[in-house]
């Protein structure tokens, strides 16, 4: 059986230098125990400057690990993060 689960993130709340700098908040990243989320730079810069925010943001890289917890959406303090079956 495949797990279609589907998780998406509101990058005008979080990331891309909107709303959270996803580096100061992380807690997605803690609270989901399979680890589904990646936080990374984001790809195409030409010169990518690590400190600029605008530059960062989470990726839900491996959906399918997901346990439907729903730890990271509860924490999330801008509720950034759904996740749908
Ligand atoms: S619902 Fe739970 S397992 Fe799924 S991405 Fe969120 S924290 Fe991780
Ligand atoms: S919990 Fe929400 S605000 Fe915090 S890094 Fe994850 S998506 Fe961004």
């Amino acid at each position: 059986m495949t797990k279609k689960t589907k998780i998406t993130i509101d990058y005008s709340r979080c990331g891309d230098g909107n709303g959270i700098d996803p580096r100061e908040c992380c807690k997605c990243l803690q609270t989901c125990a399979p680890a589904v989320f990646l936080l990374h730079q984001t790809l195409g810069a030409e010169e990518p400057d690590p400190f600029d925010p605008k530059k960062w943001r989470v990726t839900p890289q491996w959906p399918s690990l997901c346990t439907l917890c729903m730890n990271c959406v509860k924490n999330c303090p801008v509720n950034a993060i759904e996740v749908k079956q």
